[in-house]
C-alpha cells in the first residue's frame, strides 16, 4: 500500500530531477551545436528501483533472492556495476553480456546464462566459470550432459520451460505463446513427461525457469506462467522422492508505464500477485531468481536533442532533431505499440511555455518514417530548443541502430545535488574514427 501511495511523490521527484539534469546539461555544455544529442541516466532513480526491488521481494519471502538483472535491457558496463553495488546480479544471453557483467565486476555466482542458441564454447565457459545456466532444449542438454560428465563445475543448471500461457499485447514480446521458441513447451504431447524424466535422470539439475515477459504482459498472465513452472518443480521433486528443484528462476518482463512519470506496476504489487496466485513459491522452500531489465531502467532514462530545424509541410508543423531511429527503432518502426513521451526545453534547457500545437516530432535519418510522434501536442518547438524523450533508459539509446552511420551518442549520469547537478560518463560520444574502423575501414582494398 504505501508503495502505491507514495509512487506519485517519487514520480514527480523524478520530473523535477530530470528537468534539472536537462537545464544543467545544455549549462554545462553537455550538448550544443556540435553535441546535439545526449543521454542521460538518473542515479537516484536507478537506485531506488533497485531498492525498491529488493524490499518488494523481501517483504513476501524469507528465502535467498538473486535478482539478476537482464543486461539485455540496458548493457551499459558502469549501469551494471551501479546495480552490482545495489546487490543485484545479472542475467546474460550471449558472449558480449557475459563480458560485460564481468567487466563490470559481477560475482559468477550472481550471474545467470540464458538464451536459445549458446554454443558449446560458451557453455564450456559458463561451466568453467561457475555461472548458472538454464538449458533451452533437449539438444542443449545434451550437451550439459557431455560437459557435466567431463568436468567438474559449480554452475546452478536448470532448463527453461514455455508454459505456453498466450500473449500479451505486443507479439514480439510475447515469450509464452503456444509457438514461441523458447524453452520446452510444456503443453506439447509428451512434453512434461519428457521433462519430469529429464530431471529424474540428471541430479545435477536443481533448477527450474520460466520467463513469461515481457512489455504487453498483464501480472495476471505473468503469475500464470510462474504458477505452471512451480507446479512443474512440485511434480519433479514428488516423482523423485526428494528436494532436487531447489530454485525457481521466475524471470523478468514487469510492465513499464510510457503514459506518466508514475511507476506502475510496482515491483511490490507483481510481487505480492506472484505470492497469492502461487503461495507455495514463497513459503521459504524456494531459492528464487528474477531476471528484471526494462522495469529497472527504462523510466530512468532520457535523451535530450537539440532541435536543428522547424519547418513546414503539408501546413504541418515539424521539428527536425537529433533524435529519431538511431536511439528508438523500436518506436519509429512500431509507433503504435512503442509510443514514447516527449517534453519541450527552451534553447537554455527551461521548459518550453507556449499553447500546444500538434506537431511532428522527426529524427535525424533519411527516410520519412524517421518520426519520434506525429501530430503531438507541444509548445511550438523552433530552431535551438531542445526535445527531451523520456523513459528511455531500456531498449532504446544503449540499443544504438546504426542507420545512416550515425554516431552513439554520449551517456551522462546525473545526480541533483543542492549545489547543482553533477554529471559522470558513462559512455563517451562515439568517435567518427571509430565508426569507419568499424565500417571496414582497416581493410579498404579489400573488395579490389
Ligand atoms: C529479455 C529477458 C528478460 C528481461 O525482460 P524485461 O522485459 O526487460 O524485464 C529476462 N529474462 C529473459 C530470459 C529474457 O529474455
Amino acid at each position: 500500500m504505501s508503495s502505491q501511495a507514495t509512487s506519485p511523490t517519487a514520480g514527480a521527484a523524478a520530473a523535477e530531477r530530470r528537468a534539472q539534469a536537462v537545464r544543467a546539461a545544455v549549462e554545462q555544455g553537455l550538448t550544443g551545436p556540435d553535441d546535439p544529442i545526449v543521454a542521460l541516466l538518473d542515479i537516484t532513480g536507478i537506485r531506488a528501483g533497485a531498492a525498491a526491488l529488493r524490499a518488494a521481494f523481501a517483504e513476501v519471502t524469507d528465502a535467498p533472492v538473486l535478482h539478476a538483472f537482464a543486461v539485455k535491457a540496458c548493457p551499459l558496463v558502469p549501469v551494471l556495476r551501479l546495480l552490482r553495488a545495489e546487490g543485484l546480479g545479472a542475467e546474460v544471453a550471449s558472449p558480449g553480456e557475459l563480458a560485460l557483467a564481468r567487466a563490470a565486476g559481477v560475482d559468477p555466482t550472481a550471474t545467470v546464462l540464458d538464451s536459445p542458441a549458446k554454443t558449446p564454447a560458451e557453455l564450456r565457459e559458463a561451466l568453467a566459470l561457475g555461472i548458472a545456466v538454464n538449458a533451452d532444449n533437449p539438444q542443449e542438454l545434451a550437451r550439459l550432459d557431455a560437459l557435466v560428465a567431463s568436468a567438474d563445475t559449480s554452475s546452478p543448471l536448470g532448463l527453461r520451460v514455455n508454459p505456453q500461457v498466450g500473449a500479451g499485447s505486443i507479439d514480439a514480446l510475447s515469450t509464452a505463446t503456444a509457438t514461441s521458441k523458447f524453452g520446452v513447451a510444456l503443453l506439447d504431447d509428451g512434453a512434461r513427461d519428457w521433462v519430469v524424466k529429464a530431471y529424474a535422470a540428471r541430479p545435477w539439475l536443481t533448477r527450474l525457469h520460466t520467463h513469461t515477459g515481457s512489455q504487453g504482459v498483464a501480472l495476471p498472465l505473468m503469475a500464470q506462467g510462474v504458477l505452471a513452472a512451480y507446479e512443474l518443480a512440485e511434480e519433479i521433486n514428488a516423482a523423485v522422492g526428494r528436494r532436487q528443484v531447489d530454485t525457481l528462476d521466475i524471470g523478468g518482463g514487469l510492465p513499464v508505464n510510457f503514459g506518466s512519470d508514475e511507476e506502475t506496476p510496482t515491483y511490490a504489487t507483481y510481487a505480492r500477485v506472484l505470492k497469492e496466485t502461487v503461495p507455495g513459491l514463497f513459503d521459504g522452500r524456494y531459492a528464487l531468481v528474477t531476471e528484471f531489465g526494462r522495469s529497472s531502467l527504462a523510466k530512468h532514462g532520457t535523451v535530450l536533442a537539440r532541435v536543428e530545424y522547424a519547418k513546414r509541410s503539408g501546413g504541418r508543423p515539424i521539428a527536425v532533431t537529433h533524435a529519431g531511429v538511431q536511439i528508438a527503432a523500436r518506436t519509429v518502426y512500431a509507433p503504435a505499440s512503442w509510443p514514447l513521451r516527449i517534453e519541450a526545453y527552451d534553447a537554455k534547457g527551461r521548459p518550453k511555455p507556449g499553447p500546444a500545437v500538434a506537431q511532428d516530432v522527426a529524427g535525424p535519418a533519411c527516410f520519412a518514417g524517421d518520426l519520434l510522434a506525429e501530430n503531438r501536442p507541444l509548445p511550438l518547438l523552433e530552431q535551438g530548443d531542445h526535445t527531451a524523450v523520456l523513459d528511455t533508459g531500456a531498449y532504446y539509446f544503449a540499443h544504438h541502430y546504426s542507420y545512416n552511420s550515425l554516431v552513439r551518442p554520449g551517456v551522462y549520469g546525473f545526480t541533483a545535488e543542492p549545489d547543482g547537478v553533477r554529471f559522470a560518463t558513462v559512455r563517451s560520444p562515439q568517435p567518427v574514427a571509430e565508426l569507419v574502423a568499424e565500417a571496414g575501414g582497416d581493410h579498404t582494398d579489400a573488395l579490389l
